[in-house]
Parts: C-alpha cells; structure tokens; sequence
C-alpha cells in the first residue's frame, strides 16, 4: 500500500525546507565525535534536538542511548527507526570547515549524519502525527563500531519500548564513496556479513636455532596454518555462500638464531550466511589444532564472535524501493548486485523483527564514488544533501509501515 503522491512530494518538499537546521545539528555533532558506548555530548545534541517534539524520552542505563516514542493520532502497531551515534579513533583529515576538535577522534563513518537524519525524520513525523496510525520508536544508539550498541539497546527493552513489540525496524547508512548522492541502495536478504575474530596462539619449545630437533618450533606450524586456512576457505565452503579469512598479525620470536616458544596469529573472518557463520569456528579450530598436531605441537583458539550477518526481509527491501521511487525518481533506488563485505550490530535488531537496511549515497559533490575516500578513511566527506533525502526516505517508511496496519 505506497503512500499517495501528494504525501511523497510533501514529505520531500518538508525535508528540503528543514535541511539547514539539520545540516547545523550534524555540523555540531561533527565537531565534537565520541567514541563507544557513553556518548555524553552527543547524547546532550539529541535530547535538546527532540525536546520540543513532544515525544516520550528514555535514556539507556548500560549506554547513553536515548529512546524516544512518538506516539500516532491513532491506533495502531508500533515501528523503529534507527541512527547510530559513535565516532571512531581516527585523526581527521577532511579538510571540512566544522573538522573534529578532538584530537584522535574523528565521525568517519558519518554516524554524525545518521544521528541528524534520525531527528530530522522524527520532525517530519511529529508534523504529521494524525496522519500516523501507530506508534514510531526512534534508536539513537551508541557502541555500533564493535561495541554491540544495538544489543545492549535490546536488552535494555527498545523492541518493546511503545508498549508492543516493533512490527518493522529500518535503518540506513551514508557512503562516502561508491554511490553518487542521494542514491539509495539495498537488496534481499543478506546486506552485511558476520565479522568474527579468531586469535590462535601454537605452543611449541624453544631452543637455539642451530639444533631445532631439540626444541618444537611454533614458527612454520604458524606459517603452514596461514596458508591451511586459505585452502579451507576454498575447499570447504561454497563459493556462492563464501567466507573471507585474513589474517592479519603474526608475532613470534625476538632475533634470528633462538627458536620461540609460542606464535601468535590474529585473523577476520567474514561470512554471509547464518548457516555458514554457525560452522565456522569447528572447522578452522579442527584445521589449526589439526596441524599442530601434525608436528607434534599444540594451538589454542580464541574465537571471538562479532555481529551476526545483516539480513534483510525481502518485502520491506521492496517497500523501501518503491517509496524510494515515489520520492526521488526512477533512478534514485538501484539494488546491490552483492552484500557488503562490512558488519553491523542492526543485525540483532533484524534477528528479531522484520526490516530493511539501506545504503545512502553521500559521496561529495565533484567526486568520483569509485575512488572518492570512503567511510573510515580520515580524508571521508559526506555530501550533506543527503540530510534531505534519508530522513524523508525514514519518515515515508514508518507512514507507508503504520498504514498497513499489524
Ligand atoms: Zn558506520
């Protein structure tokens, strides 16, 4: 059931009209990034930004999260939509007139826009709340960048935080590069891979390197297990359904002629199926034990579990295109051909309730998005007309969400 026409066009016509009093809120946000889960400042920008909206304001107790409940003109299920807070210890090197003025902290990934964009949908909303039959639950979350934001938000009840458990959840993601300004992408089903890490330490023996018969030597049993890992990605998962490991540390020993004791490797390990996140770590415990067993060593895994794999439910990717083209033209919504190889912690909320994440273009006016910097980077820019398009794209999709009813 799309939204009428005239509804699009107001929504596009009121987020244009409030976009500098957006673009002033992400300038500050901007300028004073925070990292993890206690984001005071950023915390303080928000609470004043939705104050005068009359919504129903709680803040978290294990985060400083703020959860805030527009309540409809009528009856009827409730919907999230999410921005996520956190910066990342990155110096900047943007070039931007509102820079960072904390040293060594830096909005690289453009969570400064998610948190503008979620208020600035809140405000269109909160002018039409007539119009709304049910409830909207707004996530600003902290901790998203490997602090398991969401998840902590979860516990602390946001799923519920209406009163009933979300019937939709929706969040988005400004790019820097890949996609030109304004243009919005997705796909079904899995938009994000699980991203894992796996810490292996081989036991072995020291000695002098002149006699390593008399000493068990950790070094080529780490060597051979960097390369076995490679071959068990190849050999044992399917290559539709793939898995990435790099690894990326390797430490052993201090000079040329004494045999360590121990190596150590450290590894990310990337997936895009529930089915193959689940199988990962037996198999590559049983390639590392199994080869250092080979040699008469031993290995110990620490396997540590990021954020799960990002799905997508296939008919809300479908109402967001369609919304996306009522509001911006044909052209304005393009599918991913594949996921992103990138993780999110929405994964946990899209574990619970259906929903869609989307990918915003952003990338800066006169830049090409294949080689403009992209999110992390300390040269990332973010166009700001994009502060025009996410937050009536959000407010479109709780309308759209909330007429349908439960
Ligand atoms: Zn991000």
């Amino acid at each position: 059931m799309p939204l009428p026409p005239e509804t699009l066009a107001a929504l596009r016509s009121d987020a244009e009209a409030q976009l500098p009093a957006i673009v002033e809120l992400r300038r500050a946000l901007h300028r004073t990034p925070e990292i993890g889960l206690h984001l005071p400042v950023t915390q303080r920008l928000v609470l004043d930004a939705i104050a005068p909206l009359d919504l129903e304001v709680s803040t978290g107790t294990a985060l400083s999260s703020v959860v805030a409940v527009l309540r409809g003109g009528r009856p009827g299920p409730a919907v999230l939509l999410r921005g996520d807070m956190d910066a990342l210890p990155v110096t900047e090197d943007s070039g931007e007139p509102f820079t960072s003025e904390r040293d060594g902290v830096m909005h690289a990934c453009g969570h400064d826009l998610h948190v503008a964009g979620l208020v600035g949908a809140a405000r269109l909303l909160a002018a039409r709340r007539d119009e709304l039959a049910g409830d909207v639950v707004l996530m600003f979350q902290p901790g998203e960048e490997g602090d398991h934001g969401a998840r902590l938000m979860i516990e602390e009840g946001v799923l519920d935080a209406a009163g009933s458990r979300v019937v939709a959840a929706y969040g988005l993601h400004v790019l820097s590069a890949v996609l030109p300004a304004g243009v919005v992408a997705s796909r079904h089903g899995t938009v994000l891979a699980a991203a894992d890490s796996v810490h292996v330490t081989v036991h072995g023996r020291g000695g002098h390197g002149s006699m390593p018969h008399l000493a068990a030597d950790p070094v080529p049993v780490a060597a051979e297990i960097v390369l076995a890992l490679q071959t068990m990605v190849t050999r044992q998962f399917d290559v539709f359904d793939p898995v990435v490991v790099s690894v990326g540390r390797i430490e052993a020993g201090t000079t040329d002629n004494v045999i360590p004791a121990t190596a150590r490797l450290e590894a990310t390990v990337r997936s895009f199926s529930d089915a193959t996140h689940a199988v990962v770590p037996e198999r590559l415990t049983r390639v590392v034990e199994g080869i250092a067993a080979a040699h008469g060593l031993t290995a110990t895994v620490d396997y540590r579990r990021g954020y799960p794999v990002t799905s997508n439910t296939p008919a809300e990717v479908d109402r967001a295109a369609a919304l996306v083209h009522g509001l911006l033209g044909e052209r304005a919504y393009v599918p991913f051909p594949q996921p992103l190889a990138g993780s999110e912690d929405f994964s946990y909320v899209l574990q619970q309730v259906p929903g869609a994440y989307l990918g915003l273009g952003a990338t800066p006016p006169g830049l090409d998005p294949a080689t403009a910097p992209y999110n992390h980077s300390a040269q990332a820019r973010f166009a700001e007309e994009s502060l025009a398009v996410g937050p009536a794209v959000l407010a479109a999709l709780a309308l759209d969400r909330l007429a349908q009813g439960v």
